[in-house]
């Protein structure tokens, strides 16, 4: 049964085929026709698509098509559209060693040595004359940056008028090399060369070098200023002015230096913050800007409305952008950390 069902079929099949050669002929010319007609057309179109898929980098079989889909943008372009210049919108700054000194995310220890630039002496202020009324100095000749100054005014104003103590005192701000030297010999001859050598850095690694760095006090407990109770508030709150708590016990043994709660450092808005959201010290954080060289992904952050970027350059030749507000910081270790504001 099965065999004459297919030989109907067989059959069937080759009388059709007997009838339809030329109609099958005509067909196939007829289509051979279109199909070339087609591709005259479409050879140039295709033959674009490749070229720009090969040159915007790996790009898969999806994004051919969507190469294809743009292939009137680029039609104009004999050359192949090039990849994008890393370079545009950026210019080249070459910078010195002694610039590598310079800025406010400068990393400064005994292993990171540091020496005010003489040119930038003149640069120095008398706290005294420059601070707010909502603090006192124990000198009247202690140096330091205005930048420093400045930004200490805003905390210390705000920790008054949140209702804070009005007992803080500025005890020591910019020194000399000398100055360094001779505090941590007199606290060798007093404490033992072990002590002074955990809570006082030795001449050229000290940051109060920088015109940075301040010691605070409390007038009423007569002692250095320790952060808790009605103090703590400027401890919790001092990144938001830029500073950052330099030594903590936590991070001894990255500092090499004991805790000191007196000792604030001024590094700059958008780094305090990122510093504290970490839970670095400051030569963590310089480590960490490894991570984001100006030719890979940038370390982006958000304080308030103000975007920040930031890029860290080893070497002398910074990138830096064409326009727009940015600065260009030392790390006092081996290259440089741009920080752009967007
Ligand atoms: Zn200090």
């Amino acid at each position: 049964m099965g065999t004459r069902e297919q030989r109907r079929h067989g059959r069937r099949r080759q009388r059709r085929r007997n009838y339809t050669p030329l109609l099958v002929l005509l067909l196939v010319v007829i289509a051979a026709c279109a199909l070339l007609l087609n591709s005259c057309g479409k050879d140039e179109g295709s033959a674009q698509v490749d070229a720009g898929a090969g040159n915007v980098t790996d790009s898969g079989g999806g994004e051919t098509e969507q190469n294809g889909g743009e292939e009137n943008q680029e039609s104009d372009a004999s050359t192949p559209p090039e990849e994008q210049d890393p370079m545009e919108g950026y210019t080249v700054k070459t910078m010195t060693e002694e610039d590598m000194q310079v800025g406010l995310q400068i990393l400064v220890s005994n292993e990171h040595t540091y020496s005010f630039p003489e040119a930038a002496e003149s640069q120095l202020v008398n706290l005294v004359e420059n601070k707010s009324n909502s603090y006192s100095s124990s000198l009247n000749t202690t140096l330091i940056l205005p930048v420093t100054v400045e930004h200490l005014n805003d905390m210390l104003d705000d920790y008054l008028a949140q209702g804070g103590a009005t007992d803080i005192m500025v005890v020591s701000g910019y020194r000399t090399y000398e100055y360094q030297q001779g505090l941590f010999d007199r606290n060798a001859a007093k404490n033992g060369i072990e002590n002074a050598k955990r809570f006082v850095a030795q001449a050229g690694g000290s940051e109060h070098h920088t015109g940075y760095a301040v010691d605070l006090y409390s007038n009423n407990n007569g002692d250095y200023f320790e952060g808790v109770g009605e103090y703590k508030w400027v401890t919790d709150h001092c990144h938001e002015y830029g500073f950052i708590l330099r030594y903590t016990e936590e991070k001894e043994p990255v500092t090499k230096i004991g805790p000191e709660s007196w000792h604030f450092r001024y590094v700059g808005v958008p780094h305090s913050y990122i510093i504290v959201d970490n839970d670095f010290c400051l030569e963590e954080y310089i480590d960490y800007l490894r991570q984001f060289p100006f030719d890979g992904e940038h370390l982006t952050y958000t304080v308030g409305d103000q975007e920040y970027e930031i890029y860290y350059v080893e070497g002398l030749e910074v990138p830096v952008p064409e326009s727009g507000n940015y600065t260009v910081s030392g790390n006092n270790v081996d290259g440089f950390i741009v920080t752009i504001e967007k």
